[in-house]
């Protein structure tokens, strides 16, 4: 396909080589290294120290929300947040299966089941439709909570995932929510510089999830941090994420089953000199989406970009081929050429350990699993 060639020439051009051009690199620019090595001179690289309270004020400050929490990864945030909201064994949690595996992972670490509704088109995130459609069918409001009338169990949260940093409709999908009395959690994990109606996401839910690991926006190394508005909510989430130790001059007091999931300093450092670049990162991707957009509008590709009301961070760029042999076929060139393109995300229900679960007729989530590839969306060095 002649597509798929003029694709790999426009790359290899935008960023400028021949050699591997990776899907997402890190970009260290700023003050890395002077913060690094600050840490290292000052013994404290571990789990207490000045960075780890100054990327959570940072965090804070740019998702204007009244707590942050830094931990450990993405992952063990939205095992904490799905635990905070009052997900417990048995109990059943809505998600969609077109998301990366770890916020499935983790509301079965909590032994709870996910409950897979499809997601929308237009942003790749959950439905609120589809949502609102699956408890209609299936669910009834008791003094307590909502239940789903068919297996008896609870259906304790919500999670909705912002793919590739592109917002879901929150607002309908929070109306949904309150209107069945389910805590909706975001994992804005890909979604760190995202707003919808110029609030930036992870402030609509409960509490809300951002990742800082390496492939990411910005990154830590590896980390993750949880932002809400509820002060009680973030300082049980700081106190269970640091095993849940209470504060005495030198006894070891531990009021609950608590977890290590603290972020340590030495990743804090990391992740304060990247943030300090994020609007500059956020202004590079978006001139690279603007490039990519005139590109495959004229060769007749389509390029996905943000909708109205929204400002997506393009954390990865993303094109939809017209059916799966298509998408094949770019997959290929573009890789054997050594410009680096991915697959979606296999649907969840497809992975052995999720193949049992409730999930709806997922006909959105088919139809962009089959089409979808992510392209090279590094920040570009000028
Ligand atoms: C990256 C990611 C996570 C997990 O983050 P880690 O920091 O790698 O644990 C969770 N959900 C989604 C959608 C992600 O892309």
């Amino acid at each position: 396909m002649q597509e798929i060639k003029d694709t790999i020439k426009f790359i290899q051009e935008v960023y400028k080589t021949k050699d591997l051009i990776p899907l997402h690199a890190p970009h260290f620019g700023g003050n890395e290294k002077k913060y690094l090595l600050e840490t290292i001179d000052s013994t404290f690289v571990s789990s207490v120290g000045p960075f780890v309270d100054r990327f959570e004020n940072h965090m804070a400050s740019l998702t204007s929300t009244k707590k942050a929490v830094a931990v450990v990864n993405g992952t063990a945030g939205i095992q904490v947040a799905l635990k905070l909201v009052g997900v417990k064994h048995g109990d059943e949690v809505i998600t969609q299966a077109l998301t990366f595996v770890a916020t499935t992972n983790a509301i079965k670490y909590n032994g709870a089941n996910p409950v897979f509704i499809d997601v929308d088109l237009d942003t790749m995130g959950l439905s609120p439709q589809a949502v609102e459609q699956f408890l209609l069918e299936n669910a009834e409001l008791r003094e307590n909570g909502c239940y789903n009338k068919k297996t008896g169990n609870k259906i304790s949260a919500c999670i909705a995932m912002h793919t590739f940093g592109f917002p879901v409709h929150l607002d309908e999908l929070k109306k949904v929510c309150d209107k069945w009395n389910i805590p909706l959690i975001e994992d804005a994990a890909e979604a760190l510089g995202s707003y919808y109606k110029n609030k930036h996401v992870g402030t609509h839910g409960e509490i809300s999830v951002f990742s800082f690991n390496g492939n990411k926006i910005v990154t830590s190394g590896g980390g993750g941090a949880l932002v809400t508005n509820n002060i009680d909510l973030g300082n049980r989430a700081k106190h269970v994420t640091n095993t849940a130790k209470v504060p005495h001059p030198y006894e070891y007091v531990h009021d609950e089953l608590g977890y290590n999931f603290r972020m340590p300093n030495i990743n804090a450092a990391l992740a304060c000199a990247q943030l300090e670049q994020l609007t500059s990162f956020l202004n590079n991707k978006r001139e690279l989406a603007l490039a990519y957009k005139s590109f495959f509008n004229a060769i007749g590709i389509n390029f996905r970009t943000e909708q109205e009301h929204t400002k997506a961070n393009y954390w990865l760029m993303c094109v939809e081929l017209n059916d799966k042999k298509e998408r094949d076929l770019f997959l290929k060139e573009t890789n054997d050429q050594k410009v680096m393109t991915r697959p979606i995300w296999q649907l969840m229900f497809k992975l052995p350990m999720y193949e049992n679960c409730i999930r709806d007729e997922q006909k959105n989530a088919i139809y962009l699993e089959q089409r979808s590839v992510n392209i090279p969306s590094s920040v570009r060095i000028k």
